[in-house]
């Protein structure tokens, strides 16, 4: 029986669902037919069940020089396919981060002079889109890797870049960030959820981090933290240290294999070789690694988005009423996602960015209950990839979001146009 039992269509969804290697993707993600043949191919792999080799499988990935390299667009089939076998087992996407490894998807974000292959904050947008649509999950935890990578590349004290980076870049050890209560998270609160009270030249870091992606399965944290005086600090905390306490994940709406909650610090020390930048009035403004609302948030939005449609032309293809909101929607996810590498390919200021993310989380919600719709009855099955995607696309009214972005959503929903 179809995977989908009775509920699949007549004529099945996914009768050919076995990636065709000898077919790589489109050497420009923007090109239209391509793309959609591209997309549609992802919405197929989502349909079939996990497969009971898909954690067990070791598999060669070749490694990815540019976005255009075929080897992306395997890497992307593979996690595709093994993409619901995360919810279902609520899994760690462990074997997922291995094959990014060893395709050296790390290595993207970092300079050639920190062991990087220093792509162009364009290309790392559509690697970031490639990604997001085969499997949000894997996806947006490599966000969070990353985060902590690039703000130890960018440590302007103590020793940790020397220490650290290499083993990430290779993909021997996981580190994650703990940040946004310095930017998004518990900005209404009188005291800071985390504390750094100054000793010894270093730091005990006394408090929560109420967000950390990853935390049960990491060797390092990033961290952000409070003087006394009301600056910040940035610091790499071992997750072995005494007093790190480190929860299982909470269950989440969707991506909840992220393994994500809180982390508590009783009593940490914090050397002063670990501190990574700071004191400062604005720790999270200085250097690079995880802006809110930035361009690489709103390319996972994107990636996602990207998936909805593709399956919806797909559907499209054998019943003609979904033809004129599916060509719709590709025409604005095109506009989007060439709006995306457009700011990508130049110093955009924060409020274009912000208003991309809007205008990616908007698409996102609208694409993914689009192909909610047209998979009918069949899609509210808990395990058809359409409400999966719904769930997941809620994630980016919340996620590392400017309090603008989420103003102007909010207004969306209400239909009113007083931002
Ligand atoms: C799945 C997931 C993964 C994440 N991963 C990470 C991660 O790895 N690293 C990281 O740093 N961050 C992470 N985040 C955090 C994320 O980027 C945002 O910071 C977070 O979603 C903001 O939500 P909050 O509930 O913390 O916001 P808050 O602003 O703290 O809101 C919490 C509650 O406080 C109340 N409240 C809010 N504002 C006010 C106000 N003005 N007055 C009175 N009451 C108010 C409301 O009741 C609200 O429900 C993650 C978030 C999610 C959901």
């Amino acid at each position: 029986m179809h995977p989908l039992g009775e509920f699949a269509g007549t004529d099945g969804p996914a009768d050919s669902v076995t990636p065709d290697r000898s077919d790589p993707r489109p050497t420009r993600l923007a090109e239209r037919g391509a793309l959609r043949e591209y997309g549609a191919r992802v919405g197929e792999a989502r349909f079939e069940r996990p497969r009971a080799d898909a954690k067990v499988n070791s598999i060669m990935h070749a490694f990815i020089e540019h976005p255009d390299s075929p080897a992306l667009a395997s890497l992307c089939e593979e996690l595709a396919e093994a993409a619901p076998s995360l919810e279902e087992d609520v899994s760690w996407p462990g074997e997922q981060l291995a094959w990014c490894a060893e395709a050296g998807v790390f290595r993207w974000f970092h300079t050639p002079a920190d062991g990087g292959l220093g792509w162009s904050e364009a290309d790392l947008c559509r690697g970031y889109v490639a990604l997001g649509q085969a499997c949000l999950t894997t996806a947006f935890v490599i966000t969070q890797r990353v985060g902590a990578a690039r703000r130890i590349a960018g440590a302007t004290t103590g020793s940790a870049k020397e220490r650290l980076l290499a083993p990430l870049l290779r993909g021997e050890i996981f580190a994650t960030v703990g940040i946004s209560h310095l930017t998004t998270s518990r900005q209404h609160l009188q005291r800071p959820v985390l504390r750094a009270i100054a000793e010894g030249g270093g730091y005990r870091l006394e408090g929560m981090s109420p967000w950390v992606t990853g935390a049960p399965k990491a060797d390092w944290l990033v961290v952000g933290a409070v003087t006394e005086d009301g600056q910040q600090i940035l610091a790499a905390v071992p997750t072995d240290q005494p007093g790190v306490e480190t929860p299982p994940g909470v269950r989440l709406v969707a991506l909840t294999a992220s393994q994500t909650g809180p982390v508590h610090f009783y009593n940490v020390f914090v050397p002063a070789d670990d501190v990574l930048a700071g004191p400062a009035d604005d720790v999270m403004g200085r250097g690079k690694g995880a802006s809110t609302g930035g361009l690489q948030t709103s390319a996972l939005a994107v990636g996602l988005a990207g998936a909805a449609v593709g399956y919806l032309e797909k559907e499209a293809a054998k019943r003609p009423n979904l033809r004129t909101p599916a060509d719709a929607l590709r025409d604005q996810w095109e506009e989007t996602h060439d709006r995306l590498l457009a700011l990508a390919s130049r110093e955009a200021d924060a409020q274009e960015k912000g208003s991309l993310r809007q205008e990616a989380n908007s698409l996102v919600l609208r694409a993914t209950q689009a192909a909610l719709g047209a998979a009918k009855g069949a899609g509210y099955v808990w395990s058809h990839p359409a409400g999966r995607w719904c769930r997941e696309a809620l994630f980016f009214l919340v996620w590392s979001c400017p309090q603008q972005v989420t103003d102007a959503n909010l207004c969306e929903l209400a239909q009113s146009h007083e931002v």
